[in-house]
């Protein structure tokens, strides 16, 4: 099958996404009459998928776990009780343009309001990103907030997804916030080296490595069939420019609710040298209920991981609790 070439630079493959659920299954030889989502939905938080990511999804197979998680269904529709618009309440932890302060000692700057893709789980799916992507002359404002923090150690780039952002305004940032002393490491949130792995570039790996800050990078990863060579050498690249490689990854139904598809997903990311750090419980956010999986089944997949796994590949489960200091771990 012939997919759609990935070539090309980073910006042009960001921009050039399939945004056509029609499209994204014939590329897949699906058929697509099968499929029934309402323009509603599309219109409330569109498709989005990066070529790369769908030249990595198996054609033939509507049960893909990496098309499953960017297929948009009439489910979102559904209003499920107890899934809720903001279930993070992250509004009443906006304390400066661009910055939620929720955990001891961190803060989290969103720097870009997009994404490359569009997770159809995603828990900010109703976050307004737009109003809280301050562009630089808001940014002085809360740098110089930032500097009146002495308990702030770690700035962590978060969105939307920071690497979205040009290499130009990342570098720009990245250097006034090294500028404040007290402030020792970066860490970033981001699924754009996985979606696209062109995103790694020179660039980037220059400012990343010019950095006198310690860097953690988090990627999102939530089955193994997502990292292929391509991906591998990204990740490779940026561990030459000194950045940490943990991820992140969501416990979705039908994507990677087995044992087997953890261990083999733990099993590929060390294999990239990423350590697996958190295992997220779906946040009940409303149009996701269809991806939930019960805590009690995600206990008895932990043991099962725990069994099978050493102890430095078995994520850690958690889930958010609006107001809690840290995450809150399940085990
Ligand atoms: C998850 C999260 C962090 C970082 O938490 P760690 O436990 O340090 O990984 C910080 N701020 C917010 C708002 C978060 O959701
Ligand atoms: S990349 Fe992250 S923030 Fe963006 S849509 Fe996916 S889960 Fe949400």
């Amino acid at each position: 099958m012939l997919i759609a070439s990935t070539a090309g630079s980073w910006q042009q493959q960001l921009s050039d996404v399939i945004t056509d659920p029609d499209e994204l299954l014939r590329t897949l030889n699906l058929d697509a009459s099968q499929l029934s989502v309402s323009a509603q939905v599309l219109k409330q938080f569109p498709l989005r998928v990066p070529r790369s990511f769908a030249a990595r999804m198996q054609a033939g197979n509507p049960s893909d776990p990496l098309l499953l998680q960017v297929l948009p269904s009439d489910k979102e529709g559904d209003d499920t009780p107890g899934f809720d618009f903001d279930p993070l309440s992250e509004s009443d932890f906006n304390p400066q343009p661009g910055i939620l302060h929720k955990y001891h000692g961190r803060v989290l700057a969103l720097v870009a309001p997009h994404c490359a893709v569009h997770c159809r789980y995603c828990f900010r799916r109703h976050f307004p990103y737009e109003e809280n992507t301050p562009g630089r002359q808001a940014w002085e404002q809360s740098l110089e907030w930032l500097a009146g923090q002495p308990e702030i150690h770690e700035v962590i780039y978060s969105g939307g997804d920071p690497l979205a952002a040009s290499d130009k305004y990342l570098a720009w940032l990245t250097n006034r916030i090294s500028e404040i002393p007290h402030i020792g490491r970066l860490r970033i949130h981001t699924r754009t080296p996985v979606m696209i792995p062109a995103r790694v570039n020179d660039e980037l790996l220059a400012w990343l490595s010019d950095c006198r800050l310690q860097k953690v990078m988090v990627i999102h990863v939530n089955h193994a069939n997502e990292i292929d060579a391509e991906v591998t050498e990204a990740l490779q690249n940026l561990r030459r420019a000194g950045v940490t490689l943990l991820n992140q990854s969501v416990l979705l139904k039908g994507v990677n609710d087995s044992a087997a598809a953890l261990i083999d997903l733990s099993e590929r990311l060390m294999d990239a040298q990423v350590m697996p750090y958190y295992l997220h419980v779906l946040d009940r956010v409303q149009g996701v209920a269809h991806f939930d999986v019960s805590e009690t089944y995600a206990l008895q997949l932990m043991a099962e991981l725990k069994e099978k796994l050493p102890g430095y590949l078995v994520p850690r489960l958690v889930r958010e609790v609006p107001g809690a200091s840290s995450k809150t771990g399940l085990q």
